[in-house]
């Protein structure tokens, strides 16, 4: 058994997507455990973003220059530098104002390969190279060129937890332990 952490973002909330995406998870059988609406501060936005996490900051200024190769683009002459730890935290920079510019749905869900099975469900961190099917294939088409040239986050939806310990690290920046409920679901004794 494992849990994970979505956040629908407030593209998702100001589309009137909620039920829609968090409906594709129950039908697949995720159990919700728990759930709320919240208007994100600063103070949440860098917990959950954090500066210090530079594997990760490192890694998406690196995904950020892959996506400037693939289009042909010269990275340095667009954002002003190529050095991926500098792309990573101008990206860091616009996740912030991204996650904090409207209320967003904050959920955790439970159940076996729970990780694994919601990022499948999400999708492609890049809309245009999610699969039909997918929350982000089926509702965005967002591209890293669209987004930086706008000096924004790309807008694809949803947080999805990206392995079991960015889970088990995020889930009680959002939830207190007594938020999260116990229960068990009525299609569990089909599936024993
Ligand atoms: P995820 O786990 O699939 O959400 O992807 P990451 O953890 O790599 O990135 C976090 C978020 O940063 C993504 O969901 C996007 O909103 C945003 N993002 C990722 N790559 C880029 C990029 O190249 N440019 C911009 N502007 N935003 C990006
Ligand atoms: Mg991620």
């Amino acid at each position: 058994m494992e849990q994970t952490l979505i956040v629908l973002k407030p593209d998702a909330v100001l589309r009137g997507l909620t039920g829609e995406l968090l409906g594709r998870f129950e039908r697949a059988g995720l159990k919700l455990v728990a759930a709320k609406m919240i208007q994100v501060d600063q103070e949440l936005a860098k917990k959950h973003y954090p500066a210090d996490r530079e594997e990760w900051i490192k890694l998406l200024g690196h995904k950020t220059l892959d996506n400037y190769k693939e289009l042909k683009k010269d990275a340095k002459k667009e954002m002003g530098t190529d050095d991926p730890m500098k792309l990573g935290q101008m990206v860091r920079g616009w996740l912030l104002d991204y996650i904090s510019s409207g209320p967003v749905f904050a959920a955790v869900l439970e159940g076996p390969h729970a990780v694994e099975l919601v990022r499948k469900i999400t999708g492609h961190t890049l809309p245009f190279k999610a699969e039909p099917g997918t929350i982000r294939g089926d509702f965005s088409f967002d591209s890293s060129h669209l987004a930086n040239t706008a000096k924004r986050a790309i807008k694809n939806l949803i947080h999805a937890s990206g392995n079991i310990e960015e889970a088990q690290y995020e889930i009680p920046l959002w939830f207190s332990e007594e938020e999260i409920c116990k229960y068990e679901r009525a299609n569990e004794k089909a599936m024993k």
